[in-house]
């Protein structure tokens, strides 16, 4: 077989072979299971070639056409050259068929003398059988037509298959090689991993950013508020990176660790100063009351009652906080919205790196 491999053009060709051989395989795995499926395809090959009078001249022609398609001789899914693909014994379907094909030859012979073949004179036995020989060979040879037709479609699809799996595996090579659209490492499918981490730090800083301006800043004098949002992104940034920051591709992902830290951190800070605000304190006085008065069972202890009170009141307050640094960073985004103040740059102010 060695003498056909040589024959393959390169290239795309042999990808879109590769891609044929692979469908191939999965329909003969899908029959006869993936670790018998290799020998049984390796075989089909072997005995396709061996059974050709002339040497192969277009080689992806004839594998795409002969050499990979299965070629049941039956409707036994097994089936292939008359053989079964599992046991490699010859196929009972077929031989059912053939079975079948006697005894519908023997039908048009009775057919055809109307019962009374042994009465028939030789000269007219002699036109009979050939009359029946006739329409048997025209029978065989449409349904022999039929499934050779049946097979080259089968191939078709197969080979249709085959290259819309090539083109969409060289679309997805493709996108993957695209450079990275920021810092234009190549094979990056547009955006390094570098670069993305780079762009989570920045989000991480600008919403730390945006959590202390929102708190602070009278909403109602934008350049205050634009003023306070660069001081604070720069602060923030050396909070950022104070850090010992390693040299390399890991930089970026300890950068956007810290960062997130910082966020983290000031989100709980922000939060408990809000969950000591009045109208937290209030919601939890409220709350407290509400479920000291609860109906409760006679034997409760009083000093379990009081601190399932306590601990109501203070998811109270610790909801009104949450209600409210959202309400402060909305009324900050609005702000921003409506006066075009400076929201934090991406990079960070002094550079994003
Ligand atoms: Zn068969
Ligand atoms: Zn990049």
């Amino acid at each position: 077989m060695a003498g056909l491999w040589r024959q393959i053009p390169l290239d795309r060709t042999v990808r879109w072979l590769a891609v044929l051989v692979r469908t191939a395989l999965g329909q003969v795995s899908h029959v006869i299971g993936p670790d018998k499926a290799e020998v049984a395809l390796a075989e089909r090959l072997s005995r396709r070639i061996a059974a050709q009078d002339t040497p192969v001249r277009n080689v992806v022609g004839w594998l795409v056409r002969r050499g990979l398609p299965q070629r049941p001789g039956c409707w036994s899914q097994q089936c292939d050259d008359g053989l079964r693909m599992d046991t490699r014994e010859s196929c009972d379907s077929c031989a059912t068929l053939r079975g079948d094909r006697q005894s519908r030859y023997r039908q048009l012979m009775r057919d055809a003398a109307g019962g009374q073949w042994a009465r028939l004179p030789q000269q007219q036995r002699s036109e009979i059988e050939h009359q029946v020989n006739e329409e048997y060979r025209q029978i065989a040879k449409a349904d022999s037509a039929r499934r050779e037709h049946q097979r080259r479609e089968k191939a078709d699809r197969d080979t249709a298959v085959a290259h819309r799996r090539l083109e969409l595996q060289e679309k997805q090579a493709a996108a993957q090689a695209r450079p990275c659209g920021m810092c234009g490492r190549p094979d990056t499918a547009g955006e390094c991993s570098a670069c993305r981490s780079q762009q989570l730090a920045a989000n991480s800083v600008r919403a730390a950013v945006d959590l202390v301006v929102a708190l602070r800043a009278d909403l109602t004098d934008m350049s205050a508020v634009e003023e306070l949002t660069r001081t604070v992104e720069t602060d923030t940034w050396k909070v950022v990176r104070q850090h010992q920051v390693p040299v390399g591709d890991g930089a970026a992902d300890v950068l956007r660790h810290f960062a997130d830290q910082v966020l983290a951190e000031r989100r709980a800070r922000a939060l408990a100063r809000l969950a000591q605000s009045a109208p937290a304190i209030e919601e939890g006085q409220l709350v407290y009351k509400l479920t000291l008065n609860r109906p409760t069972p006679r034997r409760a202890c009083r000093k379990d009652l009081l601190a399932a009170a306590e601990h109501e009141a203070e998811r109270a307050r610790q909801k009104v906080a949450r209600e409210l640094l959202d309400d402060f960073l909305a009324d900050l985004a609005e702000a921003r919205a409506r006066g075009c103040a400076a929201e934090p740059s991406a990079g960070g102010a002094g550079g994003g790196r």
